[in-house]
């Protein structure tokens, strides 16, 4: 199937639009119309080489809604006319324990990324939602419930999915003392989900100045990361850490924050971190560990629990020509929402 997408061609290229073709369905495949698809910093990480080389043309985008057009004979969930997702993988070895265990995230093989992975059957680079059409396998297709609104819930697939899943596993519920440090795409997320599961929610962020955006989502108060009074009074004062900021930073800052047994979930930056000193770790048994998005069990999961709680992103709605200006805005203003681009306009020649 001939379509367009936006392709970066080097890390500093900026993208633009590119023609390109999507497989033939095989007999498992969902054809899929892009309607949304959201800008993840991920995106950016990816196509400006942070994470090691890529294969270019590149066109990121894994946070993707739209209708399935088309479907393979073998399709059992999934007709023409569905509201749909895809979000960060499409395909895993579907055999090892971890795949069993619906955490294709950490398959034993190695997920195929919804962008810039080999695919398992022809090698080609997949190519993500910065585009027209996608075709996936109909197990990495999410369903997408009447009661979300298809133009705001993109960001469900990777900044809900890799801060649900976090909060799930340390048991967050009614009460949990949860702090977020970086009030982007993924820790707005945060915010909401840990407040819709009842915790006390508190925003880490360089200031107050995002204060009004944090208590608009259900933060019960922000903390300024570069206060020193104010992180002296919130020593031991959280159960758990989501750590969303994108770049080396320390621990040691965030590290006496948590409470006995409490743990820092780093989502955010991959790659090297400043050493961390050890005493408050040992001292207070506290943890610091790491999580990858979800599952696809789990990302139903977490886009069902967004249906029934009314939860939606919060989600600046932009043209597919704006996708460069996002970009710069994303890293120089660091928005509390996240750009999510209207593909339903784009044309393909
Ligand atoms: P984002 O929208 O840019 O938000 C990041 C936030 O971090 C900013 O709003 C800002 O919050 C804070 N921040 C930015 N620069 C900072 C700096 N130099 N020092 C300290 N704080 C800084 O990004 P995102 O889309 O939420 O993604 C966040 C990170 O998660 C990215 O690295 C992305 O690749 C990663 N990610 C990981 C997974 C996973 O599976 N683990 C999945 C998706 C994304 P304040 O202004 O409030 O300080
Ligand atoms: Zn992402």
């Amino acid at each position: 199937m001939k379509t367009v997408g936006y392709a970066a061609h080097s890390p500093t290229s900026g993208l633009e639009p590119y023609e390109f073709s999507r497989r033939e369905l095989r007999g498992n495949d969902v054809a899929i119309e892009i309607l949304y698809s959201g800008i993840c910093h991920s995106d950016l990480h990816t196509v400006h080489g942070d994470w090691g080389e890529q294969p270019y043309p590149l066109i990121p985008g894994h946070e993707i809604i739209g209708k399935v057009i088309d479907v393979g004979p073998e399709v059992k969930k999934y007709k023409v006319g569905d509201s749909v997702g895809v979000g960060c993988m499409v395909d895993s070895c579907q055999t090892c324990d971890q795949c069993h265990n619906h955490e294709e995230q950490y398959c034993r093989e190695g997920m195929t990324a919804t962008y810039g992975s080999e695919d398992r059957i022809t090698g080609e680079i997949t190519q993500g939602g910065y585009s027209k059409h996608i075709v996936a396998r109909e197990e990495f297709v999410l369903k997408i419930s009447d009661k979300l609104d298809i133009s705001k819930a993109a960001p469900i697939l990777c900044a809900g999915i890799t801060t649900y899943s976090p909060l799930k596993t340390w048991n967050v519920k009614k009460g949990t003392r949860v702090g977020v440090i970086g009030l982007g795409g993924l820790g707005h997320m945060a915010v909401k989900l840990a407040s819709a599961m009842g915790a006390e929610v508190t925003v880490i962020s360089r200031s107050t100045d995002k204060e009004k955006e944090a208590k608009a989502i259900g933060g019960k108060a922000i903390l300024s990361s570069r206060d020193e009074s104010a992180l002296e009074a919130a020593a031991s004062s959280f159960d758990l850490i989501i750590d969303t900021v994108p770049v080396k930073h320390d621990f040691d800052t965030y590290t006496p924050l948590l409470d006995i047994d409490g743990t820092h979930v780093i989502v955010g930056q991959v790659g090297e971190m400043d050493e961390p000193v050890t005493a408050p770790l040992i001292m207070g048994r506290r943890r610091i560990a790491g999580s990858l998005i979800g599952g696809i069990k789990e990302t139903q999961e977490v886009l069902d629990f967004c249906a029934e709680h009314n939860i939606h992103p919060d989600c600046e709605v932009i043209k597919p020509e704006q996708i460069n200006e996002a970009w710069d805005k994303l890293q120089k203003e660091n928005p509390s929402h996240r750009y999510v681009i209207d593909m339903t306009n784009l044309k393909v020649s």
